[in-house]
């Protein structure tokens, strides 16, 4: 017999099929249905049950669970929301680090940096809302990372400028009323981000009381979604999906290390990143002493451009400069004097577990009470393609979606 090993991916699609109901009847001439995606800043994958969230909790129940759900490295905010919209490993879309310079145009990109976080050209790929409007499908993001900028001149139809304490009450009412507009101007997909637990996790640490309080008033809060969207018109053909970008891992004050110390800071022209995931520009000549140094250096990780370790698939881009360097899980590594104490962080390897985030999805599409082993973020895109009824030009997809959506 002649065995067929299937790739790793294939395998995930194969795994992520199994999520949904009636995949034949999905063919039929039924009116394309919605789809919401709620992101949850830092949510572990163990907060539901270690912290009682009791409608997350059935919500998972009822519909379908992933055990976790895997970040791509580094485990960051910025990387990860972006390969959830693109379905691409940060190394592949270009968002490699909540900071990073970019060699090419010369220009810096940082979070609090408005108008390169608005910067379509910063962004690669086609994140799922360009996907839906290059398809004539309406999208709308309540934040989304990538939504606030033209990618390849696609924006959503909808889109908001970042203001973090903008209320979380409000967010949801703007999705209500998204989901009311009259068909012709209707999103079938509303991407809603909340920036919790990731604040109170940094400052307390995953395990704490305080922790446990944000997740339960994001679970109450997740309870009002729910019933304000059982009472819209779309109900019955809407498709929630509940995620998160990475986790939370404790560090501590006595496991630190300063980068500008261990290294010689006329080796360095700049360090971008930030705890725990640095990428280093070196002055010329001087990669080998840098390497040299970091390598001896207990607790810590660093590679050179293209060679970093296969399973983080972070080695290749100009953006990752020259050295990268990973602090070991509960490190920390700074550049500078740190700015601030915090009880925990994430941006780890993502084979340590509490990197890990979670999945669950309800609706028509999915089937009921189905839990699945975790899976990589990065099938995330696949899903809402799936789910959304668009056409690719991806093979394995298009065999899953029996060749119908094929461009
Ligand atoms: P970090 O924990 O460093 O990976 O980043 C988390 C922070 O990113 C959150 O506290 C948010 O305030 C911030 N953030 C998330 N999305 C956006 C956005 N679209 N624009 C600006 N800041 C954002
Ligand atoms: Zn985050
Ligand atoms: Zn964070």
């Amino acid at each position: 017999m002649v065995a067929f090993p299937l790739s790793h991916r294939t395998a995930a699609i194969l795994l992520l099929s199994s999520l949904f109901a009636f995949p034949g009847l999905r063919l039929g001439a039924q009116s394309r249905p919605y789809v919401l995606v709620v992101s949850m800043d830092a949510f572990r994958w163990d907060y539901p049950e270690r912290y009682g969230a009791t409608n997350i909790l059935r919500f998972g129940q009822e519909g379908v669970r992933a055990h976790a759900l895997r970040p791509c490295f580094p485990s960051k905010t910025f990387p990860n929301h972006y390969t959830l919209a693109t379905g691409l490993v940060p190394a592949r879309h270009g968002i490699v680090n909540n900071s990073f310079h970019d060699p090419l145009s010369g220009r810096d990109y940082r979070i609090s940096d408005r108008a390169a976080v608005m910067d379509g050209t910063f962004y690669g790929g086609e994140p799922i809302w360009a996907t839906a409007e290059n398809q004539g499908v309406r999208s709308a993001c309540f934040y989304w990372v990538g939504s606030e900028a033209a990618i390849n001149g696609v924006s959503p139809t909808y889109w908001k400028k970042y203001q973090h304490d903008f209320p979380y009450d409000q967010r949801i009412d703007t999705v209500v009323h998204w989901f009311s507009l009259p068909s012709a101007r209707r999103p079938h997909l509303v991407m809603l981000y909340f920036d919790q637990p990731d604040g109170v996790g940094h400052d307390h640490g995953p395990e704490h009381p305080e922790t446990g309080q944000v997740v339960r008033q994001l679970d109450s809060l997740f309870g009002r979604l729910l019933e304000a969207m059982q009472g819209l018109a779309v109900a019955d053909s809407l498709n929630i999906i509940l995620l998160s970008d990475h986790g939370m891992g404790p560090i501590h004050p006595d496991q630190s290390l300063r980068l500008d110390s261990i290294l010689d800071t006329t080796w360095v022209v700049r360090a971008k990143g930030g705890n725990p995931v640095f990428n280093l520009e070196v002055r010329d000549g001087f990669e080998d002493s840098v390497m040299f140094r970091l390598e001896r250096t207990p607790h810590l990780l660093a590679w050179r451009q293209g060679e970093g370790p296969d399973h983080l698939r972070y080695s290749e881009h100009p953006r990752l400069l020259d050295v990268t360097v990973l602090a070991d899980s509960a490190w920390s590594i700074h550049w500078g004097e740190p700015s601030g104490y915090s009880a925990a962080t994430h941006g780890f390897d993502p084979a340590n577990k509490d990197m890990h985030a979670i999945f669950m999805a309800k609706g028509p599409a999915f089937r009921q009470g189905l839990i699945i082993p975790s899976f990589e973020n990065v099938y995330v895109y696949d899903i809402m393609l799936y789910v959304l009824r668009l056409k690719t030009d991806d093979y394995v997809l298009s065999v899953m979606f029996r060749n119908k959506y094929r461009t």
